[in-house]
C-alpha cells in the first residue's frame, strides 16, 4: 500500500505522534520570531493542539512582531514578556494565571536567547552580564515565578508518579556549544564566550531545578535544536525552521523522568555536558 512519507512538509510519523496532545497549556518564550514562532505555528496546527498557548514576546506590538500578531488562532493568548524583567515576567504569571481559570500550566519552553559576537578581544563585563541577563536570569524567575502553576498542573495527575510534558515541564533552550567536553572540537569555529558562558550556566540550572521540582513531579531538561537557519543561526545554517521544531517536538512528547536532568540535541541524542 502507497504511504506518502511527507504530508505538508512533515514526515508522516510526525503526524501520528502530533496526533495526540503535546499537552494542555505551554507558554514559549521569544516566540515572535526564528525557532519560538515556529513553535508555536506548529503546536497550533497540530491535529490535536494544546488547549492554551502563551506566546511570550518582549514587544507585541512592535514590528519584530508582525507576524506572531497575524496569527489568529483560538488556541494562542499574545503575553507580553521581556525576559530581562522580573516586573513583566511576574505580571506574565499573574495573566497565564487568570487565563487559565485555576488550572496549571503544564509546559514552559525558554527560548528566548542572544548572542553576540563574542571572541574574547570582544568581549567585556557588560557583553557577558547582557547575555547572561538573558539566557540565565531570564529562564531562572520565569522557573521561580511560575512554579506554583506547575505544581498545580503536575497535581492534576494524582494517579501518576511519572514525569512527562503533558504533565509538567520546563524545556531549556540551550546548544551544543554549551557542551565542555565537545568545546575543544567547535571552539576555533565559533569561540563565542558570553554565549557558551550562558548556556553552559542554564545546564547547570537545569540540572538544579530538575533536582530541585523532583519532588514535585516536573521534569526539567535542556534541548539543542540543532544549527537552524534563523537570525541567529544565519542563512547557511543546515536546517529549517520546520525540520528543527517538528524533530524537537517529537523528542519533547516522548521524554519521561529519565531525561529529567540531561542535555539532549532536536533527534533526542544526549549531549555531554
Ligand atoms: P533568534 O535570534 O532568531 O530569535 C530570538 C528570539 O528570542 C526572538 O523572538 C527575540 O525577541 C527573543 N528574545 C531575545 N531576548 C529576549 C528577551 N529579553 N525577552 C523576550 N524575548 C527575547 O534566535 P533563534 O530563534 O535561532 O533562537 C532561539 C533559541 O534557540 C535561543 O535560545 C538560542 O540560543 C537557541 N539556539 C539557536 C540555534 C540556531 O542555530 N538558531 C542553535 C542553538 C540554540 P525580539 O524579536 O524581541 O528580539
Amino acid at each position: 500500500m502507497y504511504m506518502p512519507s511527507i504530508v505538508d512538509g512533515v514526515k508522516v510519523t510526525d503526524k501520528l505522534i502530533m496526533a495526540s496532545r503535546i499537552c494542555d497549556s505551554v507558554l514559549v518564550t521569544g516566540s515572535n520570531r526564528g525557532i519560538g514562532l515556529e513553535l508555536v505555528r506548529q503546536l497550533a496546527d497540530s491535529p490535536l493542539p494544546p488547549v492554551q498557548i502563551f506566546a511570550g514576546c518582549r514587544d507585541p506590538n512592535g514590528p519584530r512582531s508582525q507576524e506572531l500578531a497575524q496569527k489568529h488562532h483560538d488556541v494562542i493568548t499574545v503575553v507580553q514578556l521581556d525576559t530581562t524583567s522580573p516586573t513583566s515576567i511576574a505580571e506574565a504569571s499573574k495573566l497565564v494565571e487568570a487565563k487559565l481559570k485555576g488550572k496549571g500550566l503544564n509546559l514552559i519552553i525558554n527560548n528566548a536567547g542572544v548572542n553576540i559576537p563574542g571572541s574574547l578581544v570582544e568581549t567585556g563585563k557588560q557583553e557577558m552580564v547582557d547575555v547572561f541577563t538573558t539566557n540565565v536570569v531570564g529562564p531562572m524567575l520565569i522557573a521561580k515565578d511560575f512554579h506554583p502553576l506547575l505544581c498545580k498542573a503536575a497535581a492534576q495527575f494524582p494517579h501518576q508518579t511519572s514525569m512527562s510534558c503533558s504533565r509538567s515541564a520546563i524545556i531549556n533552550v540551550s546548544t551544543l556549544l554549551s557542551s565542555i567536553k565537545r568545546c575543544p572540537e567547535n571552539f576555533s569555529v565559533s569561540p563565542m564566550y558570553p554565549y557558551r558562558v550562558s548556556k553552559a550556566a542554564l545546564n547547570m540550572l537545569t540540572c538544579c531545578l530538575a533536582e530541585d521540582f523532583r519532588k514535585d513531579g516536573i521534569l526539567v531538561m535542556s534541548l539543542h535544536p540543532g544549527w537552524v537557519q534563523t537570525e541567529m543561526g544565519g542563512p547557511e545554517a543546515p536546517l529549517t525552521t520546520l525540520e528543527s521544531i517538528s524533530s524537537m517536538l517529537k523528542v519533547i512528547t516522548s521524554l519521561t523522568e529519565k531525561e529529567s536532568g540531561t542535555l539532549l540535541d532536536w533527534e533526542g541524542k544526549n549531549i555531554p555536558w
